[in-house]
């Protein structure tokens, strides 16, 4: 599943091709994907620009005008993969069968653009979404997210009050998106590694010191990802070759039965929160 870091890089990668252009034509192959009514959605769209796109958590917001944005959720397996002449950049869900034609089988919506660019949402288990909403709208999906790694409201105290409040595994707390926005299962295990906090531990049952190490190895973690691009087998590259680098870097996700780099010890598989989890049990108390 695509995470924060996953995320930010495609918006950021996105930001350099499509902003400015006219959106010509938008096809709709697959309506459960778009929220809106599905001529409305094209109504608002058609002929218009994107002339901003920012993140917030896992979702992407790509602004229109002041009161209206589209609003895309990549979810469990959604891609989106800019094409042009030149180029084919994709982001998102580990990108299998890369090389398979564009439109394919799993491209659901696809806006094409006046300089003969297309912007294609792929996704595989359909979870991913598109919606058209005002600022009042948007305003309504926003409010329902967390603190943000890497950002100002990302604050000790806060982060602090949310780990003593609660008494599930503290692997379930960070992933909870109305707590703090924009960690997977990746950078869930990969940061609770770096703190050497055992997943399964009741949020409630750190200590100051604790939930200190956590705070910091979130931010550490999420921020080398975003400077690796992420974690993602990513065939399609730009004309700089970036893919996402961050898989080679990974401790304890898609290690198990694995030598941790640090004591040597096998990497175990366990269920947290009804996710497979990854942990090393010399390091993580
Ligand atoms: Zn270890």
């Amino acid at each position: 599943m695509p995470e924060l870091p996953e995320v930010e890089t495609i918006k950021n990668d996105l930001k350099k091709k499509v902003l400015e252009k006219t959106i010509i034509d938008i096809e709709i192959r697959q309506n459960k994907i778009v929220k809106n009514d599905k001529k409305i959605f094209v109504k608002k769209l058609l002929n218009k620009k994107f002339i901003q796109i920012d993140r917030r958590g896992k979702l992407l917001i790509f602004m229109i005008n002041s009161d209206l944005y589209l609003l895309v959720h990549l979810k469990m397996t959604g891609q989106l993969v800019y094409k042009d002449k030149k180029n084919i950049i994709a982001g998102g869900h580990t990108l299998t069968n890369v090389n398979s034609e564009l439109p394919n089988k799993y491209s659901h919506v696809i806006f094409s653009f006046k300089d003969g660019s297309k912007l294609f949402f792929n996704d595989l288990r359909r979870f991913g979404y598109l919606q058209i909403v005002d600022q009042n709208g948007l305003d309504r999906v926003l409010i329902r997210f967390g603190i943000e790694p890497l950002t100002e409201s990302f604050r000790l105290p806060i982060f602090s009050a949310i780990i003593k409040k609660y008494q599930a595994p503290i692997k379930a707390v960070i992933l909870n998106q109305k707590h703090i926005a924009g960690i997977g299962n990746i950078y869930a295990d990969e940061s609770l590694f770096l703190a050497g906090i055992k997943p399964d531990r009741k949020s409630n049952s750190l200590n100051n010191e604790e939930i200190k190490k956590l705070f910091l190895a979130i931010n550490k973690v999420i921020k080398n990802a975003i400077k690796y691009r992420g974690t993602t087998f990513n065939n399609y590259v730009d004309a700089s070759g970036n893919t996402g680098g961050f898989l080679k870097r990974l401790k304890v996700y898609g290690r198990k039965g694995e030598k941790c780099f640090g004591c040597k010890n096998e990497i175990e598989k366990i269920k947290v929160a009804g996710r497979g989890t990854s942990y090393c049990p010399g390091c993580q108390k």
